[in-house]
Protein backbone atom coordinates (compact mmCIF):
# COMPACT_ATOMS: atom_id res chain seq x y z
CA UNK A 1 0.00 0.00 0.00
CA UNK A 2 1.50 3.18 -0.77
CA UNK A 3 1.89 5.89 2.31
CA UNK A 4 -0.89 7.66 0.42
CA UNK A 5 -3.74 5.31 0.66
CA UNK A 6 -2.28 4.40 4.40
CA UNK A 7 -2.92 8.59 5.23
CA UNK A 8 -6.23 7.92 3.58
CA UNK A 9 -6.99 5.34 5.39
CA UNK A 10 -6.13 6.41 8.99
CA UNK A 11 -8.22 9.94 8.39
CA UNK A 12 -11.44 7.82 7.49
CA UNK A 13 -10.69 5.66 10.62
CA UNK A 14 -10.30 9.08 12.78
CA UNK A 15 -14.02 10.11 11.38
CA UNK A 16 -15.11 6.53 11.80
CA UNK A 17 -14.65 6.36 15.45
CA UNK A 18 -16.53 9.65 15.95
CA UNK A 19 -18.90 7.26 15.89
CA UNK A 20 -19.91 4.63 18.40
CA UNK A 21 -19.71 1.35 16.42
CA UNK A 22 -16.06 2.15 15.65
CA UNK A 23 -15.52 3.94 18.95
CA UNK A 24 -16.37 0.69 20.57
CA UNK A 25 -14.24 -1.88 18.11
CA UNK A 26 -11.15 0.25 17.58
CA UNK A 27 -11.13 0.87 21.53
CA UNK A 28 -7.41 0.40 22.84
CA UNK A 29 -6.07 0.95 18.90
CA UNK A 30 -4.38 3.84 18.60
CA UNK A 31 -4.51 5.16 15.13
CA UNK A 32 -1.71 7.34 14.88
CA UNK A 33 0.82 3.67 15.46
CA UNK A 34 -0.67 2.11 12.36
CA UNK A 35 2.32 3.00 10.04
CA UNK A 36 2.31 0.25 7.64
CA UNK A 37 0.02 -2.00 5.13
CA UNK A 38 0.96 -4.78 7.88
CA UNK A 39 -0.52 -2.80 10.87
CA UNK A 40 -3.43 -2.64 8.97
CA UNK A 41 -3.96 -5.97 8.30
CA UNK A 42 -4.12 -6.95 11.68
CA UNK A 43 -7.35 -4.71 12.30
CA UNK A 44 -10.55 -6.10 12.95
CA UNK A 45 -12.70 -7.02 10.07
CA UNK A 46 -16.97 -5.30 10.15
CA UNK A 47 -19.22 -8.06 8.93
CA UNK A 48 -22.92 -7.80 8.04
CA UNK A 49 -23.86 -9.27 11.36
CA UNK A 50 -21.85 -6.78 13.13
CA UNK A 51 -23.70 -3.77 11.30
CA UNK A 52 -26.99 -5.85 12.08
CA UNK A 53 -26.44 -5.16 15.87
CA UNK A 54 -25.84 -1.70 15.55
CA UNK A 55 -29.39 -1.50 14.27
CA UNK A 56 -31.17 1.07 13.98
CA UNK A 57 -28.37 4.08 13.90
CA UNK A 58 -25.74 3.05 15.91
CA UNK A 59 -23.51 3.10 12.63
CA UNK A 60 -23.65 6.90 12.29
CA UNK A 61 -20.59 8.76 12.40
CA UNK A 62 -21.89 12.35 12.55
CA UNK A 63 -24.40 14.82 14.45
CA UNK A 64 -28.28 14.08 13.20
CA UNK A 65 -27.80 17.61 11.45
CA UNK A 66 -25.77 16.29 8.73
CA UNK A 67 -27.40 12.61 7.77
CA UNK A 68 -29.63 13.74 4.86
CA UNK A 69 -31.41 10.33 3.81
CA UNK A 70 -31.14 6.55 4.71
CA UNK A 71 -31.00 3.07 2.83
CA UNK A 72 -31.49 -0.42 4.09
CA UNK A 73 -30.52 -3.43 2.95
CA UNK A 74 -32.75 -6.29 2.68
CA UNK A 75 -33.71 -7.72 6.30
CA UNK A 76 -35.25 -10.90 5.16
CA UNK A 77 -32.66 -12.66 6.65
CA UNK A 78 -33.33 -10.89 10.15
CA UNK A 79 -32.36 -7.58 11.10
CA UNK A 80 -32.06 -5.09 8.40
CA UNK A 81 -28.85 -2.94 8.35
CA UNK A 82 -29.92 0.82 8.36
CA UNK A 83 -27.15 3.10 6.82
CA UNK A 84 -27.00 6.74 6.97
CA UNK A 85 -26.27 8.85 4.16
CA UNK A 86 -25.13 12.86 4.34
CA UNK A 87 -25.10 15.23 1.63
CA UNK A 88 -21.68 14.83 0.74
CA UNK A 89 -22.42 10.92 0.61
CA UNK A 90 -25.10 11.19 -1.64
CA UNK A 91 -22.91 13.34 -4.13
CA UNK A 92 -19.86 11.29 -4.31
CA UNK A 93 -22.53 7.79 -5.08
CA UNK A 94 -23.78 9.98 -7.66
CA UNK A 95 -19.89 11.38 -8.80
CA UNK A 96 -19.44 7.99 -8.91
CA UNK A 97 -22.36 6.20 -10.61
CA UNK A 98 -21.90 9.19 -13.03
CA UNK A 99 -18.41 7.87 -13.49
CA UNK A 100 -19.38 4.53 -14.24
CA UNK A 101 -21.92 5.40 -16.91
CA UNK A 102 -18.93 7.44 -18.55
CA UNK A 103 -17.18 3.68 -18.55
CA UNK A 104 -19.90 2.28 -20.57
CA UNK A 105 -19.34 5.46 -22.79
CA UNK A 106 -22.83 6.65 -22.25
CA UNK A 107 -23.80 10.53 -23.08
CA UNK A 108 -26.07 13.48 -22.54
CA UNK A 109 -27.73 12.04 -25.50
CA UNK A 110 -28.64 8.52 -23.96
CA UNK A 111 -31.98 7.56 -22.18
CA UNK A 112 -31.72 5.60 -18.85
CA UNK A 113 -34.60 3.24 -18.25
CA UNK A 114 -34.53 2.74 -14.85
CA UNK A 115 -35.84 -0.99 -13.99
CA UNK A 116 -34.44 -1.75 -10.68
CA UNK A 117 -36.66 -0.63 -7.23
CA UNK A 118 -36.48 2.82 -5.71
CA UNK A 119 -36.86 2.95 -1.87
CA UNK A 120 -35.14 2.06 0.81
CA UNK A 121 -33.00 -0.24 -1.46
CA UNK A 122 -29.79 1.33 -2.83
CA UNK A 123 -30.54 0.60 -6.13
CA UNK A 124 -32.97 2.94 -8.42
CA UNK A 125 -32.04 6.19 -7.28
CA UNK A 126 -28.25 5.55 -7.58
CA UNK A 127 -28.56 4.73 -11.22
CA UNK A 128 -31.11 7.95 -11.38
CA UNK A 129 -28.95 9.99 -9.65
CA UNK A 130 -25.73 9.29 -11.85
CA UNK A 131 -27.85 9.78 -14.93
CA UNK A 132 -29.13 13.06 -13.95
CA UNK A 133 -25.15 14.01 -13.21
CA UNK A 134 -24.44 12.70 -16.11
CA UNK A 135 -27.40 15.13 -17.93
CA UNK A 136 -28.91 11.95 -19.71
CA UNK A 137 -32.55 11.48 -19.93
CA UNK A 138 -33.46 9.30 -17.00
CA UNK A 139 -36.40 6.97 -17.04
CA UNK A 140 -37.78 6.17 -13.04
CA UNK A 141 -39.24 2.75 -14.13
CA UNK A 142 -38.98 0.62 -11.35
CA UNK A 143 -39.29 -3.06 -11.77
CA UNK A 144 -43.06 -4.80 -12.97
CA UNK A 145 -46.02 -4.22 -15.14
CA UNK A 146 -43.94 -5.17 -18.43
CA UNK A 147 -46.77 -3.99 -20.67
CA UNK A 148 -45.73 -0.33 -19.44
CA UNK A 149 -41.75 -1.17 -19.41
CA UNK A 150 -42.03 -1.66 -23.33
CA UNK A 151 -44.23 0.88 -24.19
CA UNK A 152 -42.18 3.28 -22.21
CA UNK A 153 -39.11 2.09 -23.91
CA UNK A 154 -40.42 1.89 -27.38
CA UNK A 155 -41.94 5.42 -26.98
CA UNK A 156 -39.08 7.17 -25.15
CA UNK A 157 -36.58 5.52 -27.39
CA UNK A 158 -35.29 3.72 -24.66
CA UNK A 159 -31.19 3.31 -25.60
CA UNK A 160 -30.24 1.68 -21.96
CA UNK A 161 -31.59 -0.63 -19.89
CA UNK A 162 -30.42 -0.54 -16.36
CA UNK A 163 -32.18 -4.35 -14.51
CA UNK A 164 -30.85 -7.42 -13.01
CA UNK A 165 -29.79 -10.02 -14.98
CA UNK A 166 -33.15 -12.16 -14.62
CA UNK A 167 -35.06 -9.04 -15.23
CA UNK A 168 -33.70 -8.51 -18.28
CA UNK A 169 -34.44 -11.77 -19.29
CA UNK A 170 -37.95 -11.47 -18.97
CA UNK A 171 -38.18 -8.32 -20.78
CA UNK A 172 -36.12 -9.49 -23.53
CA UNK A 173 -38.52 -12.35 -23.83
CA UNK A 174 -41.81 -10.32 -23.66
CA UNK A 175 -40.37 -8.31 -26.41
CA UNK A 176 -39.52 -11.21 -28.39
CA UNK A 177 -43.10 -12.45 -27.76
CA UNK A 178 -44.56 -9.73 -28.85
CA UNK A 179 -41.95 -9.01 -31.92
CA UNK A 180 -41.72 -5.97 -31.15
CA UNK A 181 -37.99 -6.05 -31.27
CA UNK A 182 -37.47 -3.81 -34.03
CA UNK A 183 -39.27 -0.60 -32.29
CA UNK A 184 -36.89 -1.13 -29.07
CA UNK A 185 -33.99 1.36 -29.89
CA UNK A 186 -32.00 0.19 -26.51
CA UNK A 187 -28.02 -0.39 -27.73
CA UNK A 188 -26.52 -1.01 -24.15
CA UNK A 189 -27.59 -3.20 -20.80
CA UNK A 190 -26.20 -2.18 -17.52
CA UNK A 191 -26.72 -5.46 -15.32
CA UNK A 192 -26.31 -5.07 -11.58
CA UNK A 193 -23.55 -7.53 -10.59
CA UNK A 194 -24.89 -10.99 -9.55
CA UNK A 195 -23.04 -14.56 -10.35
CA UNK A 196 -25.20 -15.28 -13.78
CA UNK A 197 -24.22 -17.58 -16.72
CA UNK A 198 -22.46 -16.85 -19.46
CA UNK A 199 -25.68 -18.80 -21.50
CA UNK A 200 -27.72 -16.04 -20.14
CA UNK A 201 -25.65 -13.49 -20.46
CA UNK A 202 -25.76 -14.41 -24.31
CA UNK A 203 -29.42 -14.33 -24.29
CA UNK A 204 -29.86 -11.69 -23.41
CA UNK A 205 -27.73 -9.97 -25.25
CA UNK A 206 -28.57 -11.91 -28.65
CA UNK A 207 -32.67 -11.02 -27.66
CA UNK A 208 -32.12 -7.37 -26.68
CA UNK A 209 -29.40 -6.91 -29.41
CA UNK A 210 -27.31 -4.69 -26.63
CA UNK A 211 -24.07 -4.52 -25.52
CA UNK A 212 -23.96 -5.59 -21.61
CA UNK A 213 -22.33 -3.93 -18.72
CA UNK A 214 -21.49 -5.19 -15.46
CA UNK A 215 -22.19 -2.93 -12.02
CA UNK A 216 -20.79 -3.21 -9.30
CA UNK A 217 -21.98 -2.70 -5.51
CA UNK A 218 -23.65 -2.98 -2.34
CA UNK A 219 -25.83 -1.06 -0.10
CA UNK A 220 -23.54 -1.25 3.16
CA UNK A 221 -20.94 0.92 0.87
CA UNK A 222 -22.51 3.42 -0.69
CA UNK A 223 -24.94 1.09 -3.24
CA UNK A 224 -24.66 -0.05 -6.93
CA UNK A 225 -21.84 2.08 -8.64
CA UNK A 226 -18.54 1.64 -7.14
CA UNK A 227 -16.98 -0.77 -10.12
CA UNK A 228 -18.24 -1.02 -13.56
CA UNK A 229 -17.36 -3.03 -16.58
CA UNK A 230 -15.86 -1.47 -19.69
CA UNK A 231 -16.27 -2.63 -23.16
CA UNK A 232 -13.75 -4.93 -23.21
CA UNK A 233 -15.61 -7.19 -20.98
CA UNK A 234 -12.38 -7.94 -18.57
CA UNK A 235 -13.44 -7.55 -15.38
CA UNK A 236 -14.71 -4.04 -13.53
CA UNK A 237 -12.72 -1.16 -13.01
CA UNK A 238 -13.03 -0.30 -9.06
CA UNK A 239 -12.49 3.50 -8.03
CA UNK A 240 -9.91 3.69 -5.35
CA UNK A 241 -10.33 7.42 -4.94
CA UNK A 242 -13.32 6.51 -2.73
CA UNK A 243 -12.34 2.96 -1.54
CA UNK A 244 -9.33 0.64 -0.97
CA UNK A 245 -10.24 -3.05 -1.48
CA UNK A 246 -8.16 -6.29 -0.27
CA UNK A 247 -8.79 -9.67 -1.41
CA UNK A 248 -8.40 -12.10 1.37
CA UNK A 249 -8.76 -15.54 2.11
CA UNK A 250 -12.30 -15.98 3.41
CA UNK A 251 -10.79 -19.27 5.94
CA UNK A 252 -7.77 -17.32 7.40
CA UNK A 253 -8.39 -13.82 6.83
CA UNK A 254 -5.37 -13.39 5.51
CA UNK A 255 -4.50 -10.97 2.27
CA UNK A 256 -3.89 -12.97 -0.59
CA UNK A 257 -1.19 -11.78 -3.55
CA UNK A 258 -2.58 -10.17 -6.56
CA UNK A 259 -4.27 -12.76 -8.72
CA UNK A 260 -5.81 -15.21 -6.13
CA UNK A 261 -9.29 -15.51 -5.94
CA UNK A 262 -10.63 -14.76 -2.62
CA UNK A 263 -13.08 -12.44 -0.48
CA UNK A 264 -13.52 -8.64 -1.68
CA UNK A 265 -12.84 -6.58 1.52
CA UNK A 266 -13.61 -2.87 1.52
CA UNK A 267 -12.67 0.28 3.42
CA UNK A 268 -14.43 3.40 2.97
CA UNK A 269 -12.46 6.34 2.23
CA UNK A 270 -14.09 9.22 2.05
CA UNK A 271 -18.03 8.36 3.57
CA UNK A 272 -19.24 10.50 6.51
CA UNK A 273 -22.62 9.03 7.81
CA UNK A 274 -21.64 5.68 7.90
CA UNK A 275 -17.42 4.87 7.29
CA UNK A 276 -16.67 1.27 7.20
CA UNK A 277 -13.44 -0.14 7.83
CA UNK A 278 -12.36 -4.03 6.39
CA UNK A 279 -16.30 -4.79 5.64
CA UNK A 280 -16.00 -7.92 4.33
CA UNK A 281 -18.25 -8.66 1.41
CA UNK A 282 -18.63 -12.11 1.20
CA UNK A 283 -17.83 -11.92 -2.46
CA UNK A 284 -15.68 -13.69 -4.18
CA UNK A 285 -13.13 -12.14 -6.91
CA UNK A 286 -10.16 -11.38 -7.83
CA UNK A 287 -7.52 -8.42 -8.89
CA UNK A 288 -6.82 -8.40 -12.57
CA UNK A 289 -3.14 -7.61 -12.68
CA UNK A 290 -2.23 -4.77 -15.60
CA UNK A 291 -3.43 -1.65 -17.01
CA UNK A 292 -6.64 -2.19 -19.83
CA UNK A 293 -7.11 -1.46 -23.06
CA UNK A 294 -9.79 1.12 -22.45
CA UNK A 295 -7.00 3.32 -20.71
CA UNK A 296 -8.26 3.96 -17.29
CA UNK A 297 -6.20 3.76 -14.46
CA UNK A 298 -9.00 2.64 -12.13
CA UNK A 299 -7.66 -1.28 -11.12
CA UNK A 300 -9.93 -4.01 -11.79
CA UNK A 301 -11.72 -6.83 -10.21
CA UNK A 302 -12.96 -10.06 -11.82
CA UNK A 303 -16.74 -10.37 -12.81
CA UNK A 304 -17.86 -11.66 -9.26
CA UNK A 305 -17.02 -15.73 -8.95
CA UNK A 306 -19.34 -16.36 -6.17
CA UNK A 307 -20.11 -16.12 -2.49
CA UNK A 308 -17.31 -16.98 0.04
CA UNK A 309 -20.46 -19.19 2.13
CA UNK A 310 -20.54 -21.64 -0.97
CA UNK A 311 -16.43 -21.97 -1.47
CA UNK A 312 -13.91 -24.97 -0.65
CA UNK A 313 -10.49 -25.36 -0.38
CA UNK A 314 -8.76 -28.35 -1.99
CA UNK A 315 -5.04 -29.31 -2.63
CA UNK A 316 -4.44 -25.33 -2.33
CA UNK A 317 -7.10 -24.91 -4.63
CA UNK A 318 -10.22 -23.05 -4.47
CA UNK A 319 -13.71 -24.44 -5.43
CA UNK A 320 -16.52 -22.92 -5.64
CA UNK A 321 -20.10 -24.51 -6.75
CA UNK A 322 -21.13 -21.92 -9.19
CA UNK A 323 -17.96 -22.89 -11.19
CA UNK A 324 -18.80 -26.88 -11.06
CA UNK A 325 -22.33 -26.27 -11.88
CA UNK A 326 -21.00 -24.51 -15.04
CA UNK A 327 -18.49 -27.18 -15.97
CA UNK A 328 -21.60 -30.19 -15.65
CA UNK A 329 -23.89 -28.09 -17.85
CA UNK A 330 -21.48 -28.24 -20.74
CA UNK A 331 -21.41 -31.72 -21.03
CA UNK A 332 -24.25 -33.19 -22.89
CA UNK A 333 -25.87 -36.45 -21.08
CA UNK A 334 -25.24 -34.93 -17.12
CA UNK A 335 -28.12 -33.99 -15.23
CA UNK A 336 -27.61 -30.06 -12.83
CA UNK A 337 -27.95 -32.55 -9.42
CA UNK A 338 -24.29 -33.16 -8.57
CA UNK A 339 -22.72 -33.43 -5.19
CA UNK A 340 -18.92 -33.04 -4.33
CA UNK A 341 -17.23 -34.64 -1.59
CA UNK A 342 -13.80 -33.97 -0.25
CA UNK A 343 -12.31 -36.94 2.32
CA UNK A 344 -8.43 -36.70 3.17
CA UNK A 345 -7.16 -40.44 3.41
CA UNK A 346 -3.36 -41.30 3.42
CA UNK A 347 -2.21 -37.76 3.86
CA UNK A 348 -4.11 -36.43 0.54
CA UNK A 349 -7.54 -34.92 0.44
CA UNK A 350 -9.26 -36.89 -2.12
CA UNK A 351 -12.40 -34.80 -4.10
CA UNK A 352 -14.96 -37.13 -5.50
CA UNK A 353 -17.88 -35.63 -7.59
CA UNK A 354 -21.50 -37.29 -7.91
CA UNK A 355 -23.46 -36.33 -10.53
CA UNK A 356 -26.78 -37.86 -11.92
CA UNK A 357 -27.54 -38.76 -15.84
CA UNK A 358 -30.61 -40.08 -17.80
CA UNK A 359 -28.52 -42.41 -19.27
CA UNK A 360 -28.02 -46.85 -18.60
CA UNK A 361 -25.46 -47.67 -16.67
CA UNK A 362 -22.51 -50.03 -18.24
CA UNK A 363 -20.18 -48.32 -21.08
CA UNK A 364 -21.92 -44.84 -21.35
CA UNK A 365 -21.62 -44.09 -17.58
CA UNK A 366 -17.79 -44.47 -17.24
CA UNK A 367 -17.17 -42.83 -20.46
CA UNK A 368 -18.73 -39.89 -19.16
CA UNK A 369 -17.08 -39.95 -15.89
CA UNK A 370 -13.72 -39.62 -17.88
CA UNK A 371 -14.80 -36.23 -19.69
CA UNK A 372 -16.64 -34.67 -15.88
CA UNK A 373 -13.00 -35.78 -15.03
CA UNK A 374 -11.44 -34.51 -17.92
CA UNK A 375 -13.26 -31.28 -17.95
CA UNK A 376 -12.86 -31.06 -14.12
CA UNK A 377 -9.50 -30.88 -14.66
CA UNK A 378 -8.70 -28.46 -17.14
CA UNK A 379 -11.09 -26.06 -15.74
CA UNK A 380 -10.42 -26.17 -12.28
CA UNK A 381 -6.67 -27.60 -12.05
CA UNK A 382 -6.89 -30.52 -10.08
CA UNK A 383 -8.09 -33.98 -9.71
CA UNK A 384 -11.60 -35.11 -9.23
CA UNK A 385 -12.80 -38.75 -9.12
CA UNK A 386 -15.98 -38.32 -10.93
CA UNK A 387 -18.88 -40.87 -10.14
CA UNK A 388 -21.69 -41.24 -12.42
CA UNK A 389 -25.14 -42.28 -10.56
CA UNK A 390 -28.72 -42.94 -11.82
CA UNK A 391 -31.63 -39.75 -12.01
CA UNK A 392 -32.93 -38.68 -8.54
CA UNK A 393 -30.13 -41.20 -6.59
CA UNK A 394 -28.57 -37.97 -5.30
CA UNK A 395 -30.30 -37.44 -1.76
CA UNK A 396 -32.32 -33.89 -2.17
CA UNK A 397 -31.89 -31.73 0.05
CA UNK A 398 -34.64 -28.65 1.62
CA UNK A 399 -31.61 -26.41 1.60
CA UNK A 400 -30.42 -26.43 -2.24
CA UNK A 401 -26.89 -24.83 -0.71
CA UNK A 402 -25.56 -28.61 0.59
CA UNK A 403 -23.73 -29.76 -2.68
CA UNK A 404 -20.30 -29.72 -0.68
CA UNK A 405 -19.85 -32.29 1.97
CA UNK A 406 -16.48 -31.56 3.93
CA UNK A 407 -15.07 -34.62 5.44
CA UNK A 408 -11.81 -33.40 6.40
CA UNK A 409 -12.57 -31.71 9.25
ZN1 LIG B 1 -11.25 -0.97 -19.10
Amino acid sequence: MEIEMLGKIKNAMKNAVKGDFYKNRFSGIDIDEIKSTEDFEKLPFTDKEDLRQAYPLGLQAVPDEKVVRIHSSSGTTGTPVIIPYTQKDVDDWAIMFKRCYETAELTNLDRIHITPGYGLWTAGIGFQAGGELLGAMTIPMGPGNTDKQIRMMIDMKSSVLCATSSYALLLAEEIAKRGCGDKIHLKKGIIGSERWGEKMRQRIACELGVKLYDIYGLTEIYGPGIGMSCKYECGMHVWTDYLYFEIIDPKTGKVLPEGEIGELVITTLCKEGAPLIRYRTHDLTRFIAGKCECGLDYPRIDTLIGRSDDMVKVKGTIIYPSRVEEILKAIDGVSSEYQIMIDHLHGKDILTLFFETPLEMGAEFAKLEKAVEREFKNKIGITANAKAVGMGELPRSEKKSTRVFDNRY
